[in-house]
């Protein structure tokens, strides 16, 4: 099964259901803020609307493991990587949950939240935007954030890459790109959407595979783009050549107000949607933001690493740095040198990776005090620091030349020096332990002796 609906199943005992009628503006927002990467939550209903709303199920990397049935971050990585490369052909089915009512596009009529402060509008935050080269005949799906800007129209954000490409091959062709807007969708189409495989590749075959062959397609007829056949709403339309607008101000991962630009514009002329559908939200710079983007670079960071080092132990895109632009990875270090190869190969495998710090495997990356425990009693910054000026890095970062996507990135080598005798840098114990229940203390053999 390939639907939203399947995944909610399997996250069914941590759904929380919510009644009350809250509007679309901040409101829904601010409950799932509440519950960011906690729970799923359903929304029943809106002030404004009658369609369930659903949040919160791409929140946590525990669920994506659930989906991908893995026990290990290792088993994550493999699959996510193994996806990327073995992308999986679809299978097209005719009688598709989503064509069961076709109607004449009308955002109005759907739940699309407006969610900070100061953002330009509504945004729809979690539709995989499938398009279609015009000269090569390729599908590529990527999410794209969407700005309400009439009854048929959208302002789309598109960074300079897949999408960026196909749209400009139509600019020069003076021709409109066709664009099919799904939402509600299985989280795997979601992250494979994120997946950045190399270009030419459909990214909805990754999802295939993630999903082990279960995803369908069904055509949009209008525009001859193929969507997967589950989704629970579609929009058809097309990406116009000749018109742009200023798109913006909108939160994006970092947490602070992205910038405006002009931006293209998406006309739509049909919606295919199930009957009952659930619309799908997704808070901008919340843990499904982080996850989904995060995910498959963490994975590739793992890969990458695990060609120069002999042992990656754990690698976080860590929450304070945006789930983005800050790596902590642990390694099992052999050779002088390891720890610096790792931050390289972290760089390379992330291009929007700003600053990285890699530790020792008794360190746990995901507990941040440690990894500055690390810093302060492992690292000399004349040693163990590399600053690499003038790299591209990423658009959303604002410290950074955001006119020309240049960054400088920062390696920090927390990694013990091996020409110092280790014991120098092991975290004291005491041998015993005081049990409160008991009020007993126990002592224990440490690996001292
Ligand atoms: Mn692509």
């Amino acid at each position: 099964m390939s639907s939203l609906r399947a995944a909610l199943n399997v996250l069914k005992d941590e759904l929380i259901e919510f009644h009350k009628p809250l509007s679309e503006k901040y409101e829904i927002p601010s409950v799932m803020k509440e519950y960011d990467g906690k729970n799923p939550i359903l929304f029943k209903n809106s002030k404004e609307h009658n369609t369930p709303i659903i949040a919160g199920i791409c929140g946590k990397r525990e669920f994506f493991k659930r989906f991908l049935s893995c026990q290990s971050d290792e088993e994550l990585y493999v699959k996510i990587n193994a996806a990327v490369n073995n992308p999986l052909k679809t299978d097209k089915q005719d009688d598709a949950p989503v064509k069961e009512v076709f109607e004449k596009p009308d955002l109005t009529k759907f739940p699309i939240l407006t969610h900070y402060e100061r953002d330009a509008g509504p945004y729809i935050t979690s539709a995989v935007v499938i398009s279609r080269s015009l000269t090569k005949g390729f599908q590529n799906a990527s999410i794209h954030r969407l700005l309400v800007i009439g009854k048929d129209r959208l302002a789309i954000r598109v960074v300079p890459r897949h999408l960026y490409a196909l749209y400009n091959e139509a600019k020069k062709l003076r021709k409109p790109l066709p664009v099919a807007i799904a939402i509600g969708l299985h989280p795997l189409i979601l992250l494979a959407a994120s997946s950045g495989p190399r270009f030419g590749v459909d990214e909805l075959t990754v999802a295939n595979a993630l999903l082990n062959g279960a995803l369908k397609v069904t055509s949009c007829e209008n525009i001859g783009v193929y969507v997967p056949a589950e989704a629970e709403v579609v929009f058809e339309g097309y990406m116009l050549h000749d018109v742009e607008v200023d798109e913006g101000p909108f939160v994006d991962i970092t947490g602070t107000y992205d910038v405006i630009r002009k931006q293209p514009v998406i006309e739509l002329i049909n919606v295919m949607r199930r009957k009952d559908f659930i619309y799908q939200a997704l808070l901008p710079a919340g843990s499904e933001h982080q996850l989904l983007m995060g995910l498959p670079k963490e994975a590739r960071i793992w890969d990458h690493v695990s060609k120069v080092v002999s042992k990656v132990v754990k690698v976080r895109l860590t929450p304070g740095g945006c789930g983005w632009l800050h790596a902590a990875i642990s390694i099992a270090k052999q050779s002088e040198g390891d720890g610096k190869n790792a931050i390289l190969a972290a760089f390379a495998a992330h291009p929007s990776l700003k600053h990285v710090v890699v530790v020792d495997e008794d360190i746990d990356v995901d507990n941040i005090e440690e990894v500055e425990w690390a810093i302060a009693t492992r690292f000399q910054g004349e040693e163990d620091l590399v600053i690499v000026k003038g790299c591209r890095g990423s658009s959303l970062d604002p410290s950074a030349d955001q006119e020309r996507l240049l960054t400088s990135k920062v390696g920090f080598d927390a990694t013990k020096p091996l020409n110092k005798p280790a014991e120098k840098f092991k975290r004291a114990l005491i041998p015993c332990k005081y049990d409160a229940k008991s009020g007993d203390v126990v002592y224990y053999v440490s690996d001292e002796g």
